[in-house]
């Protein structure tokens, strides 16, 4: 008879935030901040300006020291470790090379107090610069490369002492948009290879959506929502990340029919009732809002065959903005308000497309809309 396989413990979290507050004088700015990571997680920080994302991650480096709250990385109780004795470096917001230094000299910097023979230095610099692609470069200075060449130094430098988690601050925020998205999904593959924990705090939600494999989003030094870029996408927990992620459509209404099954909320502000077919914990009479993305929105000339005064809405096209890849639509509806909507461009000629002025039909299924209670 065969032993059975042991039962694998449950991976506890590689990194540990607990109830962490960081006050400077009166100003409290990260508040009472829960949040587990995994070890092997792109795990984006994402919010506005100012709401504490970098004062979380300067924790992490240990570069500030939390008002109250512990950080544990690893099992271990972070409050006595000094930045360099964590397992963590960090790739900060500008990552200035050293302009005088080669490629080479840049990458082994870092290495250079760790007491490795040069031929080890060598082999791990050349190592982590090919990882990067970058390995045909190593003689050339800083000036001498692209944006993202540097910005592929830069992280070759940042990841040579192979740590265990790194902390990325706006990483990618000096290169324009099309090396920007190149470079996300090369940092992600460079991530899968080396496994190895990456913390990126970003202002740019498509940025977290595409490198993270979950997020928190931030606001006032708060953490209102962690989740994959799908549920907080499609299942914002309230206003503020249903309006932070992406474009968003929001009525106000009250509930006037609430079950299982769902709920209708009459939304005067756009003269209809929107049926949401997901249960909401909310009671009769409550204010909410319902938040519909512009893709979830079908625009058409002729009347949809949608239950009369629910989730329709009828109104005239003001503005077009074509994409290239999508349109969108600003519709004015006869309550006055204006509604987003987009529509790829998977066409090229067929039907004569909808212009600006022409009289228009709004409607959406009953599972586009997410009802909010804060
Ligand atoms: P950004 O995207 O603009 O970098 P952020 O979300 O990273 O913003 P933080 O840098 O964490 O924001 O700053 C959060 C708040 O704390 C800001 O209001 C900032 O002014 C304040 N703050 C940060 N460091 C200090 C400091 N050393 N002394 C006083 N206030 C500070």
């Amino acid at each position: 008879m065969s032993t059975p396989a042991p039962i694998p413990a449950a991976d506890p979290a590689y990194v540990r935030i607990a109830n962490v507050t960081k006050k400077f004088g009166d100003f409290t700015a990260v508040d009472n901040v829960s949040l587990d990571i995994q070890r092997g997680e792109i795990f984006c920080l994402l919010g506005g300006s100012g709401s504490g994302k970098t004062t979380l991650l300067r924790m992490l480096a240990g570069f500030e020291t939390p008002t109250s709250g512990s950080i544990r990385i690893d099992g271990t109780d972070m409050s006595t470790i000094p930045p360099y004795e964590r397992p963590v470096n960090m790739m900060f917001q500008s990552y200035a090379l050293f302009p005088h230094m080669s490629v080479e000299k840049n990458v082994a910097f870092g290495l250079e107090q760790e007491g490795l023979t040069r031929a080890e230095v060598a082999r791990k610099v050349a190592e982590i610069l090919d990882i990067v692609k970058m390995g045909g470069f190593g003689a050339r200075k800083p000036h001498q490369l692209s944006g993202g060449q540097r910005q592929r130094v830069a992280l070759a430098r940042a990841l040579v002492k192979r740590p265990k988690l790194l902390l990325l601050d706006e990483p990618l925020a000096a290169l324009d948009k099309k090396l920007r998205e190149h470079t996300q999904f090369e940092l992600i593959n460079i991530q899968q290879r080396m496994g190895v924990t990456f913390v990126v705090v970003t202002h740019d939600q498509e940025e977290a959506m595409t490198l993270g494999t979950r997020l928190g989003v931030m606001n006032h030094g708060r953490i209102v929502q962690v989740g994959s870029p799908s549920d907080i996408y499609e299942s914002p927990a309230n206003r503020f990340v249903a309006d932070f992620i992406g474009s968003v459509n929001m009525f106000e209404g009250q509930v006037s029919q609430e079950g299982p099954e769902g709920v209708r909320i009459s939304c005067a502000e756009v003269g209809t009732t929107v049926r949401a077919d997901r249960a909401v914990t909310c009671s009769r009479g409550a204010t909410v809002w319902t938040a519909i993305r512009p893709e979830k929105i079908t625009i058409r000339r002729s009347q949809p065959a949608a239950a009369a005064g629910e989730n329709v809405l009828r109104g005239t096209v003001r503005e077009i903005a074509y994409m290239g890849d999508l349109s969108i639509y600003l519709v004015q509806v006869e309550s006055g308000k204006m509604v987003r909507v987009t529509l790829p461009n998977t066409m090229r000629g067929g039907e004569r497309p909808i212009a600006r002025e022409e009289k228009v039909w709004l409607s959406w299924h009953g599972s586009s809309p997410v009802v909010l209670t804060e």
